[in-house]
């Protein structure tokens, strides 16, 4: 069987990888940039400082790619524990914000408290039952919560209302609390830091996330083709065209391009309800900015949110935290220099200006108070990236979509995998993506069914088994954190 691969991100290597362990040779990686990693790669920027595509924490949920991060990375990588911070109303609140609102001027710790209260007194309806993530924000949390944190920084992050984004994406992300805890973590004045899987988190030492994936494609001597844009596929023929001219012929094909230009820009002769079913997917594009300092970093955070509409960005991570080796400074000591990764979306709902996203950024950095007056002056670098694909967004009308578009392309040998190939925001990060390619080649050689791809399409109910992929519709706001010492440091002893 000749395996035809698109993309040499963390889908394209994980499948790439498997098909290399397993012993099948008749594969090759077709990927249009010049390097790997896709949205997990990193980039090196003039001044030496080291940026992602956004702040990228790895927490694996499989044993299989903790194994290949250990066997890529050996001991080259740093544990960090998540600091992860709200900023709004110009204070810090710790995350996740519906456990620490006592952090909160009086009046919105109130007025959350009695939302929340009320919201749980007088259920109009069962969350589950929601319409839309709207309906499910106003259902759990009630107004205050909703008013002050989960719509304004909602909004910002997805670049599209509440109302038009479905609630089963919700799973991990969303810790859902119950009132008694948040009446005690006011009264009793505690903080409530732990929740969900990503407490503590490895990192690449050097070289940034992308790290990772570099040395899985080194692993894959001569296997990827960089430079090779995929223009066109005759589905019929098993052809793939590339914009040099050539064709590749395939038995299988698996694509982690966006799904939606895969249908209708690619594949030849798609059926008129199929590309508009995937040009019905919504996404939102991400303007990434870094900002590099030549100052000893302020802060232990991690990453920090943003709702407040004082500055572009929803999140900011103090990137150098991650790795000594982030910036100009090599020697292992992090006391010169310091770096903000600051992510920013668009959306047709949610403009925003190219020319001026830098500017607006460091002027945000100031409004938030994360720079402080005079701070500019030590800016030594600004790098930025737009890229269109940023977040697939979970559209209330997204699985019905899908659902038409996804078995369409796999009775024609086209398995569309990956943060935009499934477009499944809830298995859309680099360990899921990852093991989706791992999880597409199984499959295809071993007749393993898919665990993590989650939607039991209509042509998998034909004996192919795809497993579902559980995960509880509401997450409690399970474990504790791991570093005690930092859970005991009182917010205002940082900024
Ligand atoms: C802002 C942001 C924050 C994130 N944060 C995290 C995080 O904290 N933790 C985490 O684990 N993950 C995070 N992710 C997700 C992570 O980056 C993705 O899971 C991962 O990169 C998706 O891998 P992929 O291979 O599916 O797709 P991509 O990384 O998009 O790779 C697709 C590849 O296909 C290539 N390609 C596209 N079209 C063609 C064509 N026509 N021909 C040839 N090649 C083509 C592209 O060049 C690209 O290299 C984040 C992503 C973003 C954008």
């Amino acid at each position: 069987m000749r395996i035809l691969i698109i993309g040499a991100g963390p889908t394209g290597l994980g499948a790439a990888y498997r098909l290399q362990e397993l012993g099948h040779d008749d594969f090759a990686v077709l990927e249009s940039a010049p390097h790997a990693g896709g949205l997990a790669a990193s980039y090196v920027d003039d001044a030496g400082f080291t940026w992602d595509v956004g702040g990228h924490v790895m927490f694996s949920h499989y044993e299989y790619y903790d194994k290949l991060f250990e066997e890529m990375m050996g001991d080259q990588f740093t544990l960090n524990d998540r600091e992860s911070w709200v900023r709004m109303m110009d204070r810090w609140v710790p995350y996740p914000f519906q456990n620490n609102v006592r952090h909160l001027p009086k009046e919105a710790t109130y007025e959350c408290l009695q939302g929340l209260i009320h919201a749980q007194l007088v259920r109009k309806k069962d969350p589950l039952d929601a319409e839309n993530f709207g309906e499910f924000i106003d259902l759990v949390f009630g107004e205050g919560i909703a008013k002050h944190f989960m719509r304004p920084y909602n909004f910002k992050v997805w670049a599209y209302p509440p109302e038009m984004m479905n609630k089963t994406w919700i799973g991990e992300r969303v810790a859902v609390l119950d009132a008694d805890r948040a009446l005690k973590n006011v009264v009793l004045e505690q903080d409530d830091f732990g929740w969900g899987p990503n407490n503590r988190f490895k990192y690449p030492l050097k070289g940034g996330t992308g790290a990772f994936y570099s040395r899985i494609a080194q692993s894959l001597e001569g296997k990827i083709r960089y430079g090779s844009t995929v223009t066109g596929i005759d589905a019929e023929r098993k052809i793939v065209r590339l914009a040099d001219g050539t064709e590749e012929p395939y038995d299988a094909l698996i694509s982690a391009m966006p799904i939606d230009i895969l249908v209708n820009d690619v594949v030849d002769d798609a059926p008129q309800g199929v590309r508009e079913n995937a040009a019905g997917l919504l996404h939102s594009a991400g303007h990434m900015v870094g900002i590099g300092l030549k100052r000893k970093c302020p802060s232990t955070k991690c990453w920090m949110y943003f709702p407040d509409d004082n500055c572009p960005f929803y999140r900011v991570t103090y990137l150098s935290n991650y790795s000594p080796y982030m910036t100009p400074n090599q020697t292992g000591e992090n006391d010169t220099h310091y770096s903000l990764l600051c992510e920013t979306s668009e959306s047709s709902h949610k403009p925003v200006n190219n020319d001026t996203i830098i500017e607006d950024t460091i002027q945000g950095l100031e409004n938030a108070g994360l720079l402080e007056p005079g701070e500019r002056d030590d800016i030594v670098s600004t790098w930025s990236k737009r890229v269109e694909y940023s977040y697939p967004t979970p559209s209330v009308e997204r699985d019905n979509l899908l659902s038409a578009v996804v078995p369409w392309l796999e009775d024609r040998g086209i398995y569309s995998r990956g943060r935009f190939g499934m477009w499944k925001y809830e298995v859309a990060n680099t360990d899921h993506t990852l093991m989706q390619g791992v999880e597409c080649v199984n499959r295809l050689l071993l007749g393993e069914p898919e665990t993590t791809i989650g939607i039991v399409y209509r042509t998998t109910d034909d004996g192919r088994e795809a497993a579902d992929h559980e995960r509880s519709v509401v997450a409690g706001s399970g474990e504790k954190r791991l570093n005690v010492e930092i859970s005991a440091r009182k917010p205002a002893e940082t900024r």
